[in-house]
């Protein structure tokens, strides 16, 4: 090609990649990033936004990123998913033993040979920490329970887009009782929720959904959770001409968590559990993409919905 000749040019960076640039500064890994602080001042408002919808009642829990590994065993997590599991591994053993092993790295070698598990996950959702917790405290009142916990969750699924990281928060409220209230509470939430994303001027749509079931037997859990409707999420565009991110979903358990962790009422029936989750990051990263970096000039129905000042 001669030095005249124009050289064929790149396309314009979508939405999506303008924000991630802009406000997410990667941090070496796919899928692990920093928030700037106009992000972090959305996350905040929104998180705020969130506040304000919880149901009166709901008891606040926030959990750390780690949770006991016997625990999410117990929950059944590495039947289904166990491909996106992150366990904590440590050097263990006596100071000589821990320095030899450190040593290798210092020489060129792997030192990660010497590591072994620990007694710690990486939470993957929210809501896993709050079942063995209900269930330490005796019997499910009548009216059942209300929880509004959080968590920095992981799942081990590095991606270069910044709509999938293997680090983000997910916020969720939670209902253990019956049948019927679980599957009340998972109803009325999908009937709440696109309002919701109405006052935030954010297009969405509900669809059903499944899980990401791991392997062949995973497909057919997904093929029974689909035919149960246990599973629907709140789809938002960050893109035009791409697909739909999920940003919410609604989830009804049956029994499986009453089951793993005997909640039962006073007459001794098992409680059925319902989560709806909202992963913040996702929402927050579709508030930039659909209304542009410059908070001052987002809709004013937005902003107030926000309180941004
Ligand atoms: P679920 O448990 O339904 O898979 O996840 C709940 C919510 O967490 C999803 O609707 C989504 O908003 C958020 N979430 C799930 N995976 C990811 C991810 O890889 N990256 C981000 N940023 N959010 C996620
Ligand atoms: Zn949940």
């Amino acid at each position: 090609m001669s030095a005249t000749e124009a050289a064929p040019a790149s396309p314009a960076p979508g939405p999506l990649e303008r924000v991630a640039s802009e406000l997410l500064p990667s941090l070496g890994a796919d899928g692990v990033r920093a928030r700037r602080a106009p992000y972090i001042e959305v996350f905040e408002r929104l998180d705020a936004f969130i506040t304000r919808q919880r149901d009166t009642g709901a008891e606040v829990l926030r959990f750390p990123p780690v949770m006991s590994r016997r625990q999410l065993e117990r929950s059944g997590y590495l039947q289904s998913f166990p491909n996106l599991l992150g366990c904590v591994s440590a050097l263990h053993g006596s100071e000589a033993a821990i320095r030899a092993a450190a040593d290798v790295h210092e020489q060129g070698g792997d030192w990660t040979r010497s590591l072994a598990a620990s007694d710690l996950v990486l939470s993957p959702a929210a809501c896993y920490p709050l079942y063995p917790l209900a269930g330490g405290r005796g019997p499910i009142p009548r009216d059942g329970l209300l929880f509004d916990v959080a968590a920095d969750c992981f799942r081990h699924e590095p991606a270069r887009h910044a709509s999938r990281l293997q680090s983000f928060r997910m916020r969720e409220f939670v209902c253990i009782g019956t049948p019927s209230q679980a599957l009340a509470f998972r109803d009325a939430w999908m009937e709440r929720a696109p309002r919701l994303a109405e006052q935030l001027a954010l297009p969405s749509r509900i669809e059903p959904a499944t899980d990401p079931f791991f392997g062949r037997v995973g497909q057919v859990m997904a093929v029974s959770q689909r035919q149960q409707a246990l599973k629907f999420e709140l789809l938002i565009a960050l893109e035009t001409n791409t697909a739909p991110t999920a940003c919410m979903s609604f989830n009804y358990h049956l029994d499986h968590f009453g089951l793993a962790w005997e909640l039962v009422d006073r007459a001794g029936e098992r409680a059925h559990t319902a989560c709806v989750a909202f992963g913040v990051d996702r929402l927050v990263l579709a508030l930039f993409c659909e209304h542009g970096l410059d908070t001052r000039r987002w809709p004013p129905t937005v902003r107030k919905a926000l309180s941004l000042p």
